[in-house]
């Protein structure tokens, strides 16, 4: 607090601003399926676009620092067509105009790249028709792990049918099948995929309650 003012609250309040006009600004009609869409959960991305809750300070912060980064490179996005489909990609940096940068900012470095950022570094492979690509995880501390990838056709297709698949259901307006993973815990929309009932319990349904 200063003085009567909860200045943390307000703060709060303009990063939430600055993200929504972020993604209305991604506003997308379901031909343009976005890498970062088709890459994660299926039915998360449905809700971002359908059904939106407000993003949590973690997120909001994660997505305005990333594109800040793609900002002052240039935010050079470009796209893959599939038939009546686009897949969007963003890439952070291109180096050298040969290798595709990605960056992503984790609180934990990882030992192996998640699938998802791979998924989506190779969308940018070939949406930049480009053949190598290096993820950067980086975490607050500034240390950084790095791996590469070269372009792949089999991925290539995994996100194809992955996008197709969210097209048609926006298009359809019918809530894709939740997609259970460890992503689900920290997820906004949990209690929306899993109902549940919090009960206190003495261990009775085990058969040593009180009286057992
Ligand atoms: S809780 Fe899991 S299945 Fe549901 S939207 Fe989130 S990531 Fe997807």
């Amino acid at each position: 607090m200063l003085g009567s003012k909860d200045v943390k609250k307000m703060i709060h309040k303009e990063f939430e601003n600055a993200y929504n006009i972020q993604i209305k600004e991604s506003n997308l009609s379901p031909e343009k399926i976005h890498a970062s869409e088709a890459s994660r959960c299926t039915r998360l991305a449905y809700y971002e676009r359908k059904n939106p809750l407000p993003p949590d300070s973690n997120t909001t912060i994660s997505v305005l620092m990333k594109d800040n980064i793609r900002r002052l490179f240039g935010n050079i996005t470009s796209e893959y067509k599939v038939d009546t489909l686009s897949i969007l990609s963003s890439a952070d940096m291109i180096v050298d105009k040969e290798y595709v940068v990605k960056f992503e900012i984790v609180s934990k470095l990882p030992t192996t790249p998640h699938p998802r950022d791979l998924l989506y570094l190779n969308a940018c492979l070939f949406a930049f028709d480009k053949v190598d690509g290096i993820l950067i995880y980086t975490n607050i501390d500034g240390e950084t792990v790095e791996f590469s990838l070269t372009r792949n056709n089999r991925m290539l297709q995994e996100i194809i049918r992955r996008a197709k698949i969210l097209s048609t259901l926006l298009k359809e307006e019918r809530v894709p099948i939740v997609e259970p993973s460890e992503l689900c815990l920290s997820c906004k929309y949990y209690e929306r995929c899993y109902a549940q009932e919090r009960k206190n319990s003495s261990l009775g349904f085990l058969g040593l309650g009180k009286n057992g």
